[in-house]
Formats: C-alpha cells, structure tokens, sequence
C-alpha cells in the first residue's frame, strides 16, 4: 500500500505484471545476446495499451495519466530494463511531440508510437560532449520550405533501430548558447542519415550509437517548438523521463531483493542459512529501506506531475539517486550469491542494465547542480 496508487493503479501494475512475466522476462537474456528489441512484442506492448498510457485524450490516446505511465514502466523493467525502452522513449517522444509538433505531425506519429508501430530515439549528444547539452554544433540552416541538417549525434539509444528521432540542433550561432538550439523530428529513412552501433557494456537489446546527417532535408513543418527556443522548450520533456528512469532501475533492485532474499532463506553455510548472519541480512535490509523511500520519492514526483506542480528537483533527485542505489543494490545482490553471482546471468546483466543510467540521461553531477540551482538560485550555481 502506498498514498501514491488507487486501486486502478495497482490493477494496472497486476495487469502489466501478468504480461511482463508471461511475455517479456523469458527473453531477457536472448536479447541481450541478440542485441535486439523484439518488435514482435513491442507490437503486442502496444496492443495492450502498454505504451505512453498517459498521452492525451485530445490525440485519441489514453490521457491516463504519468502516475499510471511510471506503474507500466516500473513492471517491464522489472522483466527487463533494456526492454523498457520502448516505454521511456515513447513516453518521452511522446510528450515531445504533443506538446511541440504541429498536429499534422503529431497525430500520425503518437498512432504509431503507442501502437507499438514507431520507435523514436531522442538525439542530443553529440562527440564534443553531453553534460554541456546546450553548446551543441549540429547545423540545421532554413532553406525554403525545409531544414538542411549536418553533423553528428553520438551515444543514442536505439540509434541504429529507431524509425524517427527527435534532433537537437544549431540554427542561431554558437555564442547564442540555448537560445540558438531549435528541435525537429528527422525520420531516420531520409537521405543523408547513416547510422552505427557500438559494443556496449550493458542495456544491449537497445544499444548505443552515432547518426551522421549529411545534407539531410527534412520538411520545415517537422520542427518541434519555436525556432531558436527548441532547447527550453523541449528540454523539459527530461523532467518526465528522468523519473521514469528512477522508477525502471528501482525495478530491477525490487527484482534482485526478492530473488535474493530467497536465495539466502534457503542456501546453508556453517550449519544455518545465510540470512541468519546479520553480515548477510543486514545490508540487504538497509537496501529494501532506501528503495522503498526512492520509490516512493518517484511516485510523489510522477503525482506532483499530474497535478501541474513543480517537480525539477524532485526530477533530478530520483535521477541521480535511483541509478546509484539500484546499481549498489544488484551489486550487494550478486556478491550473496557468491561464485554464481558473477557467473553469466541476470544478476550480472542486471549490475550492466543499470550502470548505463548512472550517466544516460545527465549524469548525477548535473542532476546535483539542477538541485542546487533549485535551492540556491541559478546566478549562485553557475555551471
Ligand atoms: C546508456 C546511455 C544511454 C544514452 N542515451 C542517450 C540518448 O538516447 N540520447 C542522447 O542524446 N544521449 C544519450 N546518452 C549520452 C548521455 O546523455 C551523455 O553521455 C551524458 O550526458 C554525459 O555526457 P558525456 O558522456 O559527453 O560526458 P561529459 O559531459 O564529457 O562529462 C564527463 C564527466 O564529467 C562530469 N562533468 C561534466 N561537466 C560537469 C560539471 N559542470 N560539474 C561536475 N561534473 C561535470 C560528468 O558528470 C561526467 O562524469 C546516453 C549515454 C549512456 C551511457
């Protein structure tokens, strides 16, 4: 019980979890040996009205709400964080494009997006840096009715699968910082786009990489907000995602407690089991305390978000706080399962699935700065 979830939430999560464990979890491992989103599911996902849940009504969508997004996000990472992808990039786009996107963009790509049809990667990061967002060169210049993009977007998840991406890019100077940054969506089938995977540490079934525009031409009514104010804008969708991600890495903690509290009920040493040495049990206990008040801290964010209230710092705490603790958790995890711990398997590809997050996203040093900013004012924490 929490004050966070009526009875329709928890119903929703049953529902989700009855799918996660039936149809997502079993394929945890394949995928990440594959290195593939399994669009067959992501499909069904659709069809279950698993993704972006809380799009509005007025696109024909659910308009259920984020508290309701974050509960769906929560069950497929429990199966699979890789996977969850599909949920975070669709509920980020997703908002993204509603807000920003002329409707006659807008409608065709939130359809495809929420029935499982579309996967839309978000590309801001590019080879100079990723902390510094806002000093971005990617050149996006007006010509007619259209803007001709060139350069380089690096570190994107699902860059080599996605069908559309949401681009960051330059259409004032660089001494105009933010204020020069404009956004657009760029299907990826364009000419001029090449693409590439890297060998990633973990989070595999959605992978990392880099998309190169040259010349790309994309139809001037693709872009998303104002031009030049793209940056603040558009920046703000990472408020909802960052939460999200809170809630995903949470998961998957919440899923390497149980598995191992069950393993130390049962396996013996010296004569007793292993949860009746406090060396085993209370590290455990202290983990199941602060993920308990992390997830808690997520939800109240998700429940500020739907009622239209600042939550910024909230944001950024359950961004820079949920990936830390969820990799220390899984880490505490696979050291009581001792040799099998380290062993190839979920605990392992887990420890990999969540360290991705501790820098996808803002790392925990940006999102500390957010947090003091919040606090102190932006003049006395420059960046
Ligand atoms: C799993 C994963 C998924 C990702 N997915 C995407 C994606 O879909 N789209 C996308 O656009 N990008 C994505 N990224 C890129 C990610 O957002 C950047 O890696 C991140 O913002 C950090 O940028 P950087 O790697 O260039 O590090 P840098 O900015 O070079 O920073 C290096 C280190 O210095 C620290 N640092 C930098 N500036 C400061 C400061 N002012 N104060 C204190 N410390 C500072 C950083 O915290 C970091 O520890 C992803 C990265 C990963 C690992």
């Amino acid at each position: 019980m929490n004050p966070y979830l009526d009875e329709d939430l928890v119903a929703l999560g049953e529902h989700t979890r009855c799918f996660a464990q039936g149809r997502v979890a079993p394929g945890f491992e394949a995928r990440d040996t594959t290195r593939t989103l399994d669009r067959e599911l992501m499909l069904e996902m659709g069809q279950m009205g698993f993704i972006a849940p809380e799009l509005p009504e007025a696109y024909g969508e659910q308009g259920l709400g984020c508290l309701a997004a974050g509960v769906i996000h929560e069950e497929i990472a429990w199966a699979d964080l890789s996977l969850s992808y599909i949920n975070l990039l669709a509920s980020l786009n997703g908002q993204i494009l509603a807000q920003h996107a002329v409707p006659a963009i807008a409608r065709p790509w939130l359809e495809r997006l929420t029935q499982g049809r579309a996967l839309l990667a978000i590309a801001l990061t590019e080879p100079r840096g990723g902390s510094d967002a806002a000093n971005l060169r990617l050149r996006m210049e007006r010509v007619g009715d259209q803007y001709v993009l060139n350069g380089e977007k690096t570190s994107i998840s699902a860059a080599d699968q996605a069908d559309a991406a949401v681009v960051f890019a330059r259409t004032g100077s660089v001494e105009d910082g933010a204020r020069g940054v404009s956004a657009i969506l760029v299907p990826m089938a364009l000419p001029g786009i090449t693409r590439n995977r890297f060998n990633c540490h973990g989070q595999c079934a959605i992978g990392r990489g880099s998309i190169f525009f040259e010349n790309v031409r994309v139809p001037a009514d693709h872009r998303l907000g104002d031009e030049g104010k793209g940056f603040v804008q558009v920046m703000q969708g990472f408020d909802f995602s960052r939460v999200l991600i809170g809630l995903q890495v949470l998961a998957v903690a919440k899923a390497s407690l149980e598995e191992t509290w069950a393993y130390v009920a049962e396996r013996e040493a010296f004569g007793k089991p292993l949860s009746a040495f406090q060396g085993v049990s209370h590290p455990l206990a202290e983990y199941e305390t602060q993920v308990e008040a992390a997830r808690l801290l997520c939800l109240q964010t998700l429940w500020l978000k739907d009622r239209g209230l600042p939550h910024t710092a909230e944001t950024a705490m359950c961004k820079w706080w949920g990936p830390k603790l969820a990799y220390d958790v899984v880490h505490q995890c696979l050291l009581s399962f001792g040799r099998g711990g380290y062993d190839r398997g979920p605990l392992e590809q887990r420890l990999r699935d969540v360290l991705g997050f501790q820098i996808g996203d803002g790392t925990a040093q940006i999102m500390k700065t957010i947090i003091a900013r919040t606090n102190a004012g932006r003049d006395a924490v420059p960046a």
